[in-house]
């Protein structure tokens, strides 16, 4: 079906119109608005007035609402369909929580106003905290760091904080052991703070090799960094056994946390052991991530870790609340203000709509529709963890049956996008060969799920009759790019026409 593929005159297709940038859309003296003829004024600027042009392209007005009204169809996001990407939790955004965070009170604030004048927004961030420590069972969290890693920074730098604290200078206390599956946010972390990085290995299960495991804690740790469920889908049964070792070898427990929609309202992290554990709430409490918005990843701490926890916090006193800078603590802030106001009234607007019981079906459902589509592929993609028990939160698959029909991972998720599907995140964790991610999340129907497994089964089936699918996608606005060529030399400016001589790769 592939193999017919015409061209058009205009280069567009269907109702599909290609863009050009709105610099290359630029026809001298239109304009869109009437300019009042600016009087002659003394020079107030020394002889530093500009000369030329400032270079803006002129057009008219609904060629520059075309222009922005067609960039915006070009996206593709939950709203639009399935995006399966693994290990981030593209779940729909109740529209609940929009309005709730364009309330005026919560939108339309100033993190300068006086206290006095914002004790609802404070009411609320205390709100959530007091959700977040009852669902980690944690008695500590920071609600500012802005992100997943910006949390793991958070975590790590409280970690290093306490270790300087006891005053242990020894190099065995710099060594952050991190598995082989981690996102690369951890390593990149631990390696940021200054921390020695040493990887853990993988047994055949998808989980960490306790006996090797254990061989590294000798002599002494900083920190392990463990995600739970991990990035291979499964869950860390030895997570018990890992804390106490690593506690018994003088080191803290980071968590990775950004899989807990797999675990909510069912495992408290702070039974298992856990120290320090970073929530993401664009993942496991909606909000739009990934280009959508911005994202909050709040810190919950242990006993061990609550006075090393960033300030600024959220205390009452006679009946006001304020924000605490405590002078001296041992962790100044995170950043400037108090965090994304506007994460936090949907993350508590997800959490209060859904309840105790809401948020436990959350993960019952998350991890049943991951299962059911492991199930639905059997035979068509390898699963390489499937006989270590039922997976969490995402279904995990290699490339194994794909190896003798010359058809790579790439090029399944290049045959995706022609079928109108986001391809799953590919080539990640780097332990499974050409690894295929998919997490369905609990907020995908059942008829959804069919659809995408119907079309995943007819690929493979397709790629072993002998298809040439490395030249797809045949129907994307573009085809194949050298994407090596745009990682290495990305072009990001713009250059008039005859300027091209300054070849300026990016920046
Ligand atoms: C998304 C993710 C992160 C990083 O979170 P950001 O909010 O994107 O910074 C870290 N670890 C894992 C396992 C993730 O999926």
């Amino acid at each position: 079906m592939t193999d017919v593929f015409h061209d058009t005159i205009s280069g567009d297709r269907g109702l599909h119109i290609e863009e050009p940038l709105i610099f290359e859309q630029d026809s001298p003296g239109a304009l869109g608005v009437d300019w009042p003829q600016v009087e002659a004024r003394p020079d107030r600027l020394g002889g530093l007035a500009r000369e030329g042009a400032i270079g803006l392209p002129s057009l008219a007005e609904p060629t520059v609402v075309r222009h922005y009204t067609r960039l915006s169809q070009k996206n593709y996001g939950i709203d639009t369909g399935l995006f399966p990407l693994g290990s981030c939790t593209m779940k729909h955004n109740p529209r609940l929580n929009e309005r709730l965070a364009r309330l005026p009170g919560f939108a339309d604030i100033h993190p300068l106003q006086p206290e006095s004048s914002v004790q609802g927004a404070l009411r609320l961030c205390r709100e959530l905290q007091r959700w977040l420590m009852a669902l980690t069972g944690m008695p500590c969290v920071a609600l500012t760091p802005g992100a997943g890693a910006h949390g793991e920074l958070c975590g790590m730098m409280a970690i290093r904080t306490a270790l300087d604290a006891r005053g242990e200078e020894s190099a065995a206390r710099r060594r952050v052991l991190v598995p082989d599956s981690a996102h690369g946010t951890n390593p990149a972390t631990a390696a940021a703070l200054g921390f020695q990085v040493v990887s853990i290995p993988e047994d055949a299960r998808g989980r960490v090799d306790l006996a090797r495991f254990e061989a590294l804690l000798e002599g002494g740790i900083a920190a392990v960094m463990l995600t739970n469920p991990n990035t291979c889908g499964v869950f860390e049964n030895d997570i018990r056994r890992i804390a106490d070792a690593v506690h018994e070898a003088g080191g803290y427990f980071y968590c990775d946390g950004a899989n807990f929609n797999a675990i909510v309202g069912r495992v408290r992290p702070g039974d298992l052991g856990i120290d320090a554990m970073h929530i993401n709430l664009h993942k496991t409490f909606s909000t739009p991530h990934g280009g959508g918005g911005p994202g909050a990843g709040p810190v919950v701490f242990s006993e061990a870790l609550a006075a090393y926890a960033p300030v600024p916090r959220i205390v009452e006193e006679d009946g006001l609340l304020r924000l605490e800078e405590i002078n001296g603590a041992a962790l100044g802030r995170m950043k400037a203000f108090h965090g994304q106001m506007g994460m936090f009234v949907r993350a508590l607007a997800y959490l209060m709509s859904h309840g105790s019981d809401g948020l436990r079906q959350v993960s019952g459902d998350a991890v049943l529709n991951a299962n059911y589509l492991l199930r639905r592929l059997e035979g068509a993609f390898s699963a390489p963890f499937a006989h270590a028990g039922p997976a969490m939160h995402e279904a995990l698959f290699d490339d194994r049956l794909l190896r003798d029909s010359g058809v790579t991972t790439l090029d399944i998720a290049k045959a995706m996008i022609d079928e109108g599907l986001h391809p799953m995140t590919v080539y990640f964790p780097l332990v499974v060969h050409g690894a295929m991610l998919v997490e369905p999340t609990e907020t995908e129907t059942r008829a959804s799920l069919d659809r995408f497994t119907a079309i995943m089964r007819g690929l493979a089936k397709r790629a072993k009759a002998g298809a040439a699918l490395s030249e797809a996608p045949h129907h994307a606005p573009r085809r194949r790019l050298d994407e090596t060529r745009a990682a290495r030399r990305p072009v990001l400016r713009w250059q008039p026409p005859g300027d091209a001589k300054r070849d300026v790769p990016g920046v």
